[in-house]
C-alpha cells in the first residue's frame, strides 16, 4: 500500500529500553524482573516490546492470557512467561504444551495442570497467588498450607513462585497496601528455608512507593511504556536515586483530512452537543471511537495542531473526530495533528487525556484499537 494510514500511533522502542535499563539500574541486579506485556503489550506491541526487554535481560514475562503467552512463544521468545490471570481446566493441556506457568489458587486446576503435563511428559510451573486484600483471584492466607501441602505431592508440578497482588497501591492512602504486605509477610512464614520458591507482590506503584514489596521480583507494566498510575507517583520518582526520567514509548497521532468555515449558531456533529458560537473554521479527523479514541471525551479534550492545543468539539463519531481551529493559523488538510504526545514544545500526555476521559492511562493505551497501525521508531 503506497499510503499508511494516517491515523497511527508512534511505538519509541529506544524509550522503551530506557525504561527497561532505568528501572535496572534502580534495582540494581539482584532483584529479578517481569516485564509486564500482557494486552498486546498495553496496546504497544507484545512482540516488540518482549523481544526489547528479554534483550535487556528480562527474567520473566507477563501474560494476560493464555493465548497471548503462546503468541510469543511461537514467536521465538523462549523466556519464563507467567500467565497472570487464572487459566479454565481445559486451557492446562495448551499451556503445558508452550512451556508456559501460570497462577494457581485451587487444588483442582493444579490437579489439571498436573494431569496435562503428565500426559505431555513435562513438568509444569505454578505460582500461588494468596489474597491478602484484592479479594479478586488468590487463596486465602487461612488455606494456604493445605494448599501448600496438596500441590507439594502433586508429579509433574513445580512450585516455582508465591505471589500477591495489591488493590490500592495507585492510591494516596498507603494504609491499605501496608496492610497487605504485612498479611503477605505473615502468610509467608509457613514456607520451609529450603526450596523457597520466587516471591513477588509490586506492580509498578508498589515497585516505588514500597521497597518491601520487591521480595525476589518485582512485576512493572505501566512505567515500562513510559507512563503513571498515578499523578502523585511523579513526585516520588524525582526523590529517588539511580533513576532518570522515563520517557513515554507511545504517541497517537493523525491528520487532518478536511478544514471548512462554519458559520455562528451551527451545532456540530452528531446530537449537536456542540454549537459554534462564532464563524469558525472546523478540521475533520480521521479518528473515531472505534479506534479507541473514547466517546466520552467529546467536547472535553485538546489536540495540538501547529505547535498549539485546539479543543475537540462536538460528539467523536465512529470514524471522525472534529476539532475547532478557528484561532490557529494557516491550518491545512493533512496536517499533523498530535492526540498525546509532543509536537514543538507542547506536550500532550496520555495522563491528560485519560484525566479528561475519567479513566486511567492503562485504559487509554491498551484500548487503541486494532485498526490503529503501530509505527515502530528506533527498532
Ligand atoms: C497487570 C499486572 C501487573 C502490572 O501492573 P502495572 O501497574 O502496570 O505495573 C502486575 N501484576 C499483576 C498480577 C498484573 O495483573
Amino acid at each position: 500500500m503506497a499510503h499508511h494510514r494516517a491515523t497511527r500511533a508512534e511505538i519509541d522502542l529506544q524509550a522503551f529500553r530506557h525504561n527497561f535499563q532505568n528501572l535496572r539500574n534502580h534495582l540494581g541486579s539482584k532483584i529479578k524482573i517481569m516485564a509486564v506485556v500482557k494486552a498486546d503489550g498495553y496496546g504497544h506491541g507484545a512482540l516488540p516490546c518482549a523481544r526489547i526487554a528479554v534483550e535487556c535481560g528480562a527474567d520473566y514475562l507477563g501474560a494476560g492470557v493464555v493465548e497471548e503467552g503462546i503468541e510469543l512463544r511461537q514467536s521465538g521468545i523462549d523466556t519464563p512467561i507467567l500467565v497472570l490471570g487464572s487459566i479454565f481446566p481445559d486451557e492446562a493441556e495448551d499451556l503445558v504444551r508452550h512451556d508456559l506457568a501460570t497462577i494457581v489458587c485451587t487444588l483442582s486446576l493444579a490437579q489439571a495442570l498436573a494431569k496435562a503435563a503428565e500426559k505431555q511428559n513435562k513438568t509444569v510451573s505454578v505460582h500461588i497467588k494468596i489474597d491478602t486484600g484484592m479479594n479478586r483471584l488468590g487463596v486465602t492466607p487461612e488455606n494456604l498450607p493445605e494448599l501448600l501441602n496438596q500441590i507439594c505431592e502433586l508429579p509433574n508440578l513445580k512450585l516455582e513462585g508465591i505471589s500477591t497482588h495489591f488493590a490500592s497501591a495507585d492510591d494516596e492512602d498507603l494504609s491499605i497496601t501496608q496492610a497487605q504486605l504485612k498479611k503477605f509477610h505473615t502468610a509467608l512464614t509457613i514456607l520451609q528455608n529450603d526450596d523457597v520458591p520466587i516471591i513477588h507482590s509490586a506492580n509498578t506503584s508498589a515497585l516505588f512507593k514500597f521497597p518491601e514489596s520487591h521480595f525476589d521480583m518485582v512485576r512493572p507494566g505501566l512505567i515500562l511504556y513510559g507512563a503513571l498510575p498515578s499523578p502523585s507517583l511523579q513526585a516520588i520518582l524525582n526523590e529517588k536515586e539511580n533513576l532518570s526520567p522515563f520517557q513515554p514509548v507511545m504517541q497517537w497521532k493523525s491528520q487532518i483530512i478536511l478544514v471548512k468555515s462554519i458559520s455562528k449558531g451551527q451545532p456540530i456533529s452528531y446530537s449537536g452537543s456542540f454549537t459554534t458560537k462564532r464563524d469558525s473554521l472546523i478540521a475533520t479527523l480521521p479518528i473515531g471511537y472505534a479506534d479507541g479514541l473514547h466517546r466520552s471525551l467529546s467536547n472535553k479534550m485538546e489536540v495540538l495542531i501547529r505547535g498549539k492545543r485546539a479543543p475537540q468539539i462536538g460528539n467523536i463519531c465512529m470514524d471522525m473526530t472534529l476539532i475547532d481551529v478557528t484561532d490557529i493559523q494557516d491550518v491545512q488538510a493533512e496536517d499533523e495533528i498530535v492526540l498525546f504526545g509532543k509536537q514543538g514544545d507542547q506536550l500532550i500526555a496520555v495522563e491528560e487525556m485519560a484525566t479528561k476521559g475519567d479513566t486511567i492511562a492503562y485504559e487509554i493505551l491498551c484500548n487503541v484499537g486494532k485498526r490503529v497501525p503501530r509505527v515502530y521508531l528506533n527498532e
